[in-house]
């Protein structure tokens, strides 16, 4: 698969887009202020991290490792979709049903703004394409 490199704006864009589409399920999500970063996390020092969301609970960080830029595109639109899902859930805007770890809960947020699941692939990284859904169990719900 050939990847391109996404750049700065074309990411803001992709983010802009899919933050206005989960307004529409959650228009209480219009009142927090998000910022986005490319930057480092210990949780990129695997393999299978590329994004995290911070809040102090008013405020959210989305941190992008680097090398989120050239992943496919499938693998970088679940995951945004995916650390949306945890802004929801963050937020307080939708509680979180009991049945759901952090995790499986973004997911579940995701699958429902989207209406499409999001799955796992061989590299347990998210994505729309062809995996595993619900996220595998070893990778904590
Ligand atoms: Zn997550």
């Amino acid at each position: 698969m050939v990847s391109t490199k996404l750049s700065l704006d074309t990411l803001s864009e992709l983010l802009t887009q899919r933050w206005q589409e989960s307004l529409l399920v959650y228009p209480d999500l219009a009142t927090i202020c998000v910022y986005w970063e490319i930057g480092d996390s210990p949780h990129f020092r695997q393999a299978r991290g590329f994004a995290t969301t911070k809040t102090d609970g008013t405020t959210f960080w989305l941190t992008f490792r680097d090398t989120f830029m050239c992943q496919p595109s499938a693998r970088q639109d679940a995951i945004l979709r995916h650390e949306i899902g945890h802004i929801v859930d963050f937020s307080g805007v939708h509680p979180r049903e009991a049945a759901w770890g952090p995790e499986g809960w973004a997911d579940e947020i995701a699958a429902r703004i989207w209406q499409m699941p999001i799955r796992y692939d061989v590299d347990d990284v998210q994505t729309l394409l062809a995996g595993t859904s619900p996220r595998p169990e070893r990778l904590g719900r």
